[in-house]
């Protein structure tokens, strides 16, 4: 089975998101823990968590993915703007042990001029401060587009702040095709290649979510603009092989194309049509 959603909103409650998600034909999805600009998180309401995690064992759900604020950066050169990352990772890997066992996913952020290497010791001692080694959550390194001075636009940078943190079964990596696509990987023409340099450096292993999203600029472009799927410089191809490529077809899969529900919903729809449902 595909395991396929999109990004949702979270400001009418986790219920609500997983009813949205249901109508949809969604089996996962991804939201984000609080508001994305900013640092807001709602009041934890252990109820609606209730209901919402009743939905999704029901509804046989796979893991979901709570999405950081993106302006979070671990690795800034001031010192507040680090503090300020760390304890709203902090505070919203708590809120995701109430829904044990699902995933935690963050831009690793940008060193603003330090240097690649400085940025990484800051991001791994960031992790290393907040992950609790009985936590359930799994934290997830985005794969980065490269622009600016963003850390983690090779493969090489993601797996050096793995490399770096204590408790190494807590962490993965979501890949998201427009940024690795914008970052220089061709998974257009070469799949299969992008995807043994991931296995030789990361580990396919330590891969555990897929953001599904065609790219405006294209390859090597590091800019970072998603599109809907086939609209783009990607093509419908490239998300048909990947969805059912052998290493990745059982990953939850989640679209974050430039779309309103009805248009999440058709594009989930076709990737149904596109998932070969018995090869093997
Ligand atoms: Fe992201
Ligand atoms: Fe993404
Ligand atoms: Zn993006």
């Amino acid at each position: 089975m595909l395991n396929i959603g999109c990004h949702l909103s979270s400001s009418k409650g986790y219920e609500a998101m997983g009813k949205t998600a249901l109508s949809i034909g969604a089996n996962t999805f991804q939201f984000f823990t609080r508001n994305p600009r900013g640092s807001k998180a709602r009041k934890l309401d252990l109820e609606d968590i209730e209901k919402f995690l009743k939905i999704c064992r029901e509804n046989g759900f796979v893991g979901f993915v709570g999405h950081a604020p993106y302006t979070l950066n671990a690795c800034s050169a001031e010192e507040r703007p680090r503090e300020f990352a760390r304890e709203v990772m902090e505070d919203d890997i708590r809120r995701m042990e109430h829904m044990p066992n699902n995933y935690y996913n963050f831009h690793p952020g940008s060193h603003g001029g330090q240097g690649v290497e400085v940025g990484i010791q800051l991001i791994t001692n960031t992790l290393n401060e907040i992950i609790q080694p009985n936590q359930t959550t799994i934290i997830l390194l985005e794969t980065m587009a490269g622009k600016g001075t963003e850390v983690g636009g090779t493969f090489e940078e993601l797996s050096q702040i793995l490399d770096g943190v204590k408790y190494q079964d807590k962490m993965g990596v979501c890949l998201d095709t427009c940024h690795i696509y914008d970052a220089g990987y061709d998974i257009v023409n070469d799949l299969e290649g992008v995807l043994q340099e991931f296995d030789q450096i990361i580990g396919l292993d330590k891969l555990y979510a897929i953001h599904l999203n065609d790219s405006i600029h294209g390859h090597g472009s590091r800019k970072d603009r998603h599109e809907k799927l086939g609209e783009g410089h990607m093509g419908i191809k490239t998300f048909e092989e990947i969805i059912n490529h052998p290493k990745l077809r059982h990953l939850p899969f989640v679209l974050e194309t430039p779309n309103e529900l009805d248009g999440y919903a058709a594009e989930i729809n076709v990737l149904k049509e596109l998932f070969r449902e018995n090869s093997l």
